[in-house]
């Protein structure tokens, strides 16, 4: 608020931190119910192959359902919920809802991924939960992508996690890269599969050839660490050319679908029917 009203004096800004607390506290007080009124849904955007230009899988992405403030994004709670470890309930949600519906999915061989927060990896068995949601599910551990920043990297429980999930046969994705301290040479001792390229790797491609180039070499580099390399945030066709040109292995953004609610998910993606008996489709 204070930033808005421009020059502000001492008493502006200390009334704006009391602003900012008050939300922040009505705001955990209102996550606390919001899981129990299951007010959080889940949206799933789709990660395409550069190379056939097919679905190969969805990231599941959160949005709060706010009764009177509408569809908040997680950018608005995740920090929030993280501070307040209320991230544990709500991640065991995100992950539990993501693993059931993946098994109404009618393509067998689609993928989904799930963003998990370094506290919500380093806190209790997250990976025996997620054994018992695949078990429940019915579903095979290598088609759920865990993914996760490279903050969780410098964390050792996080870390132990992943070698459980990956050890029970999930892929472990690092989210974001680009934008932490983590090195391509690091991660070669980490339990992990794919890279995603962060956004602002992928944003100027095109509109310099030393963008370009560096964005080559990233994706030479993972591939010499036998790592799936991901772009994210791909909104233009001259950016799809830039990183089918760099041989990314898949992409996804706004230029082939924002994030879906489940039920435009299903009907948009409705899979391979099931033939029947006159042999149609
Ligand atoms: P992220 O995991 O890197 O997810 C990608 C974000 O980029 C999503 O924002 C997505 O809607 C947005 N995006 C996708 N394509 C494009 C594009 O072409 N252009 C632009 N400008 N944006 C694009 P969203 O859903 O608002 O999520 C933001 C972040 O919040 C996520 O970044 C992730 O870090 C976090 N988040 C979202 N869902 C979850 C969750 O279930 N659990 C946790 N722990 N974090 C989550
Ligand atoms: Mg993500
Ligand atoms: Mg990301
Ligand atoms: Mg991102």
């Amino acid at each position: 608020a204070a930033k808005r009203m421009g020059s502000g004096g001492a008493v502006v800004f200390q009334d704006s931190l009391h602003q900012t607390a008050l939300t922040a506290l009505r705001t955990e007080q209102d996550m606390f119910l919001a899981i129990q009124r299951d007010e959080f849904v889940l949206h799933y955007q789709p990660i395409v192959a550069t190379a056939t230009g097919a679905t190969m899988g969805f990231e599941a992405l959160v949005r709060w359902k706010h009764p009177e403030r509408g569809l908040i994004p997680p950018l608005d709670f995740i920090s929030l919920a993280e501070e307040t470890w209320m991230i544990v309930t709500l991640g065991r949600w995100i992950m539990e809802t993501g693993i059931a519906e993946l098994a109404t999915w009618r393509d067998r061989d689609l993928t989904l991924a799930i963003n998990v927060s370094p506290r919500q990896l380093g806190s209790g068995d997250f990976a025996g939960a997620v054994r018992a949601a695949l078990h429940r599910a019915g579903i095979e551990a290598p088609r759920v992508t865990i993914e996760v920043t490279e903050g969780a990297l410098m964390d050792r429980a996080a870390v132990a996690q992943l070698h459980e999930l990956r050890a029970i046969g999930c892929r472990i994705a690092i989210d974001d890269f680009g934008t932490g301290y983590s090195s391509l040479a690091y991660l070669r001792h980490l339990p992990i599969d794919i890279i995603k390229i962060d956004r602002s790797f992928v944003t100027p491609l095109g509109s310099a050839p030393g963008v370009d180039r560096f964005f080559d070499a990233i994706v030479g580099l993972a591939r010499t660490l036998d790592l799936r390399i991901v772009a994210e945030g791909v909104e233009t066709v001259q950016q799809l050319r830039s990183v089918k040109a760099a041989r990314c292995d898949a992409a996804q953004g706004y230029l082939f679908s924002k994030p879906l609610g489940a039920d435009e998910r299903q009907s948009r993606y409705p899979g391979s029917r099931p033939v029947n008996s006159d042999g149609a489709a």
